[in-house]
């Protein structure tokens, strides 16, 4: 007990260098306290039997559940549900103040540690109940995993501590494993948080290393690296793959005449009337500015230019609010069959071409890039 309670807390210290110096995630603090809480209370417990205070068997039983409260809190932090925090304070003080009625009604300490396992045992089922609903929404692998852990170590320890209080006689054996049932919920909820925040870290990270800020669309790196292996996988399968460069036309102006909100309105607007335009597995993304460019995998050239003409004429029908509806955004778009032998670079640079001309034409128009010379 003395090294569990010793290593919570170092835990904590560490908890607490960390989320000092980083922006740490939602929850995190509140867990580093309910480690300080555990480490405390299983000092507490090593020390008790030397201290011979009964009293410290009040504190023991509130140090448990003011432990498990505060990992209660974390968790429900860090899925985004902190009102809940709310419910938490009352049925915890309700948790101490039962303990000391218990206490002071004469009821032994074994008794005690019996209740308060059995309020953790369905605490820590509950808990990994919710992290094993098939509706929590983008729950990891290790979010269930951790459920699983969750659910059956709390139904071990609430049948252990059921099973006591009807005195119906307790083998050493199932002792030991409503022990290791304990041991488990407090080792893998403390390493299991930490490894959910970092996961949460690293996804978020990856989004704003991928994703235009105003917009949502892929930025440019990203849509380079998803075109190419797009591009790879339709030269491997013997399927065509064609690209687009979209342009939208005069947008200097836009934001010279109805300031530059209502620029970023059209970008928002633009990006949103494309997507609903595509299918999934289109890649779309923003080059820069007004530029974006467009991966079209196992389609061919009619296919393109039926769904060029859809986002022309979607891009026509939008209307800018913030202009108050007096302005028809028009986008230019250059179109090229992927050539077999080309790379993605040449082929982006065909498209520009195209797209230049489109310019040149007169704008709000399709054009569509000239084949690649063979060498004879
Ligand atoms: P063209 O029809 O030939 O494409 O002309 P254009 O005015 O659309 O093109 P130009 O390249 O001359 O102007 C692009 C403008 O886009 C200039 C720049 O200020 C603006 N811009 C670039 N990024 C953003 C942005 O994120 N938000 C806003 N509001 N404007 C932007
Ligand atoms: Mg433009
Ligand atoms: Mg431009």
């Amino acid at each position: 007990m003395l090294a569990v309670g010793i290593g919570n807390i170092a835990f904590a210290v560490l908890m607490v260098a960390y989320v000092r110096g980083a922006s740490s995630t939602p929850g995190l603090p509140m867990w580093m306290w309910a480690r300080m809480a555990f480490g405390a209370t299983q000092l507490l417990a090593w020390a008790r039997p030397e201290a011979g205070l009964p009293l410290l068997s009040i504190v023991e039983s509130a140090g448990w559940v003011a432990g498990l409260t505060l990992e209660a809190a974390a968790y429900a932090i860090f899925f985004g549900y902190p009102q809940l925090r709310r419910y938490l304070v009352p049925m915890a003080s309700l948790g101490v103040l039962l303990a000391c009625a218990a206490f002071l009604n004469g009821l032994p300490r074994t008794q005690l540690i019996v209740y308060v396992s059995l309020t953790m045992g369905l605490g820590a089922f509950t808990t990994g109940a919710i992290l094993m609903h098939p509706r929590l929404p983008g729950a990891t692998a290790l979010q269930r995993l951790i459920g699983a852990n969750d659910m059956g170590c709390g139904a071990i320890l609430a049948v252990w501590a059921l099973i006591e209080i009807l005195g119906s006689g307790i083998t050493p054996a199932m002792e030991s494993v409503a022990y290791v049932a304990g041991y488990l919920l407090l080792i893998v909820n403390g390493f299991g948080f930490i490894l959910m925040s970092k996961q949460r870290d690293d996804a978020r990270m990856q989004r704003l290393a991928t994703t235009d800020d105003l917009t949502g669309l892929l930025n440019r790196r990203a849509f380079f690296a998803r075109a190419e292996a797009a591009r790879l996988l339709s030269l491997r399968l013997d399927q065509p793959i064609t690209l687009l460069m979209l342009d939208i036309d005069h947008f200097k102006q836009l934001n010279d005449r109805f300031g530059h909100a209502t620029g970023d309105e059209a970008l928002v607007k633009f990006a949103a009337t494309c997507n609903d335009a595509l299918r999934e597995h289109d890649i779309l993304g923003r080059l820069g500015g007004e530029e974006f460019a467009l991966a079209l995998p196992g389609t061919d050239l009619d296919g393109a230019l039926h769904v060029a003409e859809r986002l022309r004429q979607g891009v026509v029908d939008t209307r800018l609010l913030t202009c108050g509806n007096h302005y028809t955004m028009t986008v230019s778009i250059g179109l090229v069959l992927v050539d077999p032998d080309e790379d993605l670079a040449t082929a982006l640079a065909r498209a520009d071409h195209a797209l230049y001309e489109a310019k040149r034409n007169g704008r709000n128009r399709i054009e569509v890039g000239t084949a690649v010379r063979r060498r004879a």
